[in-house]
């Protein structure tokens, strides 16, 4: 495939766009050697503003997500996408989130191209261990770890029971919850149903991956190192 075409795929611009970037000289090879529309280069060589390539297929990053971003490509508010170069919401095929966190959660949030990796990193299959940090509205009951843990709680409008999470108590009003699976607002819910209520939440690791410094809104790209943690 012509270089302007694999450059446009990654979501750095439309054909046109990509086609005026070369005249302009801003593809080169490592060496800072101006590149042509329609070279064969290897993916590895090839710079544009100085910068490698984005990986073709199979990127990974992980955001931390801050209050207020909506993990969707259509919400008329502010998306995650929004805290990302524009190319990363042009990649095809599209650069998701892995599961999702909601509107008024915070923190660790995954996204990439590979269908497969998502699959297997969101599946309770896989086992993945997602740890939430909850500040709550009322003194915990102190019964939490055994609901939560049963492998019994239904919530409402589900038809299968939830499978059994983790819980332990930071203090009376904050607890750590570990979750399998992801189901629709789960956190929020489970303390629901045990009579409290959340007031914020926020995700703080998946698998052996921790945010490590990333403030709120940053990102970075993962590496294999990274995503060997998840398993
Ligand atoms: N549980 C929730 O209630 N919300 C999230 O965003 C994630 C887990």
């Amino acid at each position: 495939m012509k270089l302007v075409k694999r450059i446009a795929n990654l979501g750095y611009g439309s054909r046109k766009q990509v086609a005026a970037m070369f005249r302009e000289g801003r593809v080169t090879d490592a060496d800072g050697e101006v590149l042509y529309a329609d070279d064969q280069v290897e993916h590895d060589a090839v710079r544009i503003d100085e910068e490698p390539l984005d990986p073709p297929a199979g990127l990974v990053l992980m955001l931390h997500k801050p209050i207020g971003y909506t993990c969707s490509t259509k919400d008329p508010g502010r998306v995650v996408y929004d805290l990302l170069p524009p190319r990363y919401r042009l990649r095809a095929p599209l650069l998701s989130t892995v599961g999702r966190l909601d509107r008024d959660t915070s923190g660790l949030l995954l996204m990439t191209d590979d269908g497969g990796l998502l699959h297997r990193i969101v599946s309770p299959k896989a086992n993945l261990a997602k740890v939430y940090e909850a500040a709550l509205a009322s003194d915990l009951r102190g019964d939490e770890a055994a609901v939560f843990g049963s492998g019994t709680l239904m919530l409402e409008s589900e038809k299968e029971p939830l499978a059994p999470a983790g819980f332990s108590a930071v203090d009376a009003r904050h607890a750590r919850v570990t979750l399998i699976e992801g189901r629709y607002h789960q956190v929020r819910r489970m303390f629901a149903a045990v009579g409290n209520h959340v007031d914020t939440l926020h995700r703080s690791r998946i698998g052996g991956l921790t945010l490590d410094g990333l403030a709120p809104g940053e990102w970075r790209v993962l590496g294999p190192a990274d995503i060997e943690q998840l398993f």
